[in-house]
């Protein structure tokens, strides 16, 4: 038995890798690193704990080192060779691949450019979508989440993944974590002078927020997910979240359809990232090379349909467009927010579960708002049980599972985040498109 399969065995506590040929992989990838990423760690992460993993296991690897905001999104949306990879790797937090999910989605050949296998290891101060995706496996303590999600790329499996997409006045972009508006986003934003910290920023200015809050009117309007007591949509939580399965399921080729094909920008800036480095792993046997590698990423949208949980059921009557009044099957609530969130995926970050009943492809978005009525006490109690769920208990906290969401921010103050990315406030529409992209996780050992 080599070090390595010794040494994977004794981290994730489990007899599951014993031979060291499951290890030999010789998948090939390309690797996206943030240098400015949390306190700026992923350079050295990368370097010392994912490099001499994926040499080992015969992986092959390019690797760029971002050197501007929106580099990776203009990398990937333009690169002529991007089947070449069985992979894309963001070593990061949430923002570069929110970078790099938008770029497939923009591109000419998109409908088989987002099938393209995402990994992410975790390099920033929010890594909510890597939380995720360990908890969803079972690694219930979140450590070694950097060796585990490393472990995905080599001999995990892509599995579908929701993506949102969200119309704004002049764009369109796609998130795959979560929107907010109000408390959790101020947090998030205004903390960023505190990146040096890693996220115990969050922490810091939670605890200030809640002491100083700032309320937000507007109008929020939902299409909620049919499931038991739905009608009610302020507390239903001591019944948990059951999701039924007899709803209407949508085909993956409607949710293309939805992509819509207004323009869209992140912004791009001239030019492309620099490449700072060019390595290839050595080279052991290629003969278990991905499952649905370049030619075959297509394979997986058959396993699309059978999610019995995504219970999608959009259609045209239903999804109005923005400048139409929402249709009778919304509930729309007029009022002074604290904070609108929304959550695609159950971790906001490793410290927040924000959705604890989601799955990576539940077909659903987890709509959680705070009114003016909450004390600051509660706000206190709300943000200090975010770790644990604790805050679906709580009676003042609504959460609403919904197939989209429409915001219309009636004081134009505060900061819209997606995926944590800053955003200027304004009326915006929401859907989820169930099982769009697809993600490395835990599926095989
Ligand atoms: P964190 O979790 O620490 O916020 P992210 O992955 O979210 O880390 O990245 C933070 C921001 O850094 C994102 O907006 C991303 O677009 C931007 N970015 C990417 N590369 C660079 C770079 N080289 N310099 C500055 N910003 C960058
Ligand atoms: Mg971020």
């Amino acid at each position: 038995m080599t070090k390595l399969s010794l040494y994977l065995r004794d981290v994730t506590k489990s007899q599951i890798i014993n031979d060291p040929d499951d290890l030999k992989c010789g998948r090939k990838f390309l690797i996206l690193i943030n240098p400015y990423s949390g306190s700026g760690k992923a350079p050295k992460i990368f370097k010392n704990q994912i490099c001499p993993m994926l040499d080992k296991s015969g992986c092959h690897y390019d690797v760029i080192t971002t050197c501007r905001r929106n580099g990776a999104f203009d990398y990937v949306r333009e690169c002529p060779n991007l089947y070449d990879w069985d992979g894309i790797v963001v070593v990061s937090g949430d923002g570069l691949l929110f970078e790099v999910f938008n770029a497939l989605m923009n591109r000419d050949d998109w409908e088989k450019a987002i099938k393209i296998p995402v990994g992410i290891i975790p390099g920033g101060s929010g890594n909510g979508l890597a939380a995720t995706i360990e908890w969803s496996s079972g690694m219930k303590n979140l450590q070694n989440v950097v060796l585990s999600c490393t472990l995905n790329l080599i001999i995990g499996d892509p599995q579908p993944i929701d993506l949102v997409k969200i119309t704004l006045p002049d764009k369109i972009v796609y998130s795959f974590l979560s929107i907010g508006w109000g408390l959790i986003a101020d947090i998030d934003i205004e903390s960023e002078g505190l990146r040096f910290l890693g996220q115990s920023r969050f922490t810091i200015w939670s605890i200030y927020r809640s002491l100083v809050p700032k309320t937000y009117r507007g109008v929020l309007s939902y299409l909620p997910v049919e499931y038991p007591d739905s009608s009610d949509t302020q507390k239903e939580h001591d019944s948990g979240y059951e999701i039924t399965c007899d709803l209407v399921v949508q085909s993956y080729s409607n949710a293309q359809a939805n992509r819509g094909d207004e323009p869209n920008d992140l912004s791009p800036l001239a030019g492309t990232p620099d490449t700072c480095t060019n390595q290839s792993a050595s080279s052991r046997a290629s003969d278990s090379s991905l499952k649905g590698s370049s030619s075959d990423y297509q394979s997986l949208d058959d396993t699309v349909n059978d999610v019995c949980n995504n219970g999608y059921l959009q259609s045209d009557a239903d999804m109005p467009r923005m400048d139409q009044k929402v249709p009778p099957s919304w509930v729309r609530i007029e009022d002074d927010f604290i904070m609108i969130h929304t959550a695609s995926q159950t971790h906001l970050s490793t410290t927040v579960r924000f959705a604890p009943e989601s799955k990576l492809a539940d077909g659903i978005i987890w709509l959680v708002y705070l009114t003016s009525k909450v004390s600051k006490k509660n706000l206190l109690q709300f943000l200090a049980s975010l770790e644990h769920s604790g805050h679906i208990d709580l009676p003042f906290v609504n959460i609403v599972p919904v197939r989209a969401f429409r915001l219309e921010p009636l004081d134009g103050s505060g900061t819209l985040s997606i995926d944590g990315e800053a955003m200027k406030v304004t009326p915006f529409q929401a859907e989820i498109l169930p099982s769009m992209g697809r993600i490395f996780t835990k599926t095989t050992y």
